[in-house]
């Protein structure tokens, strides 16, 4: 495979930050800046481009249901 050939063909230009609209960096793409990748990949940390699962909240989790049980 060649180098040359993938950058040519993701080195786009006019491509904007996803985050802001401000035209894109080459050094943070698709981002215009650090900044917007980390608010985006911090999106993506919290859910927000959540994949549909059928699988139940991580196991493990204490749960907390006796606080107002009488002792
Ligand atoms: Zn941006």
């Amino acid at each position: 495979m060649s180098d040359d050939q993938v950058v040519s063909m993701t080195a786009r230009r006019g491509e904007r930050c996803p985050g802001c609209q401000k035209p894109s960096v080459e050094r943070y793409r698709p981002f215009c800046s650090k900044r917007c990748a980390e608010v985006d990949l911090g999106r993506w940390l919290k859910g927000g481009y959540r994949i549909p699962t059928d699988e139940a909240p991580a196991p493990g989790e204490p749960v907390e249901t006796d606080e107002d049980m009488p002792r």
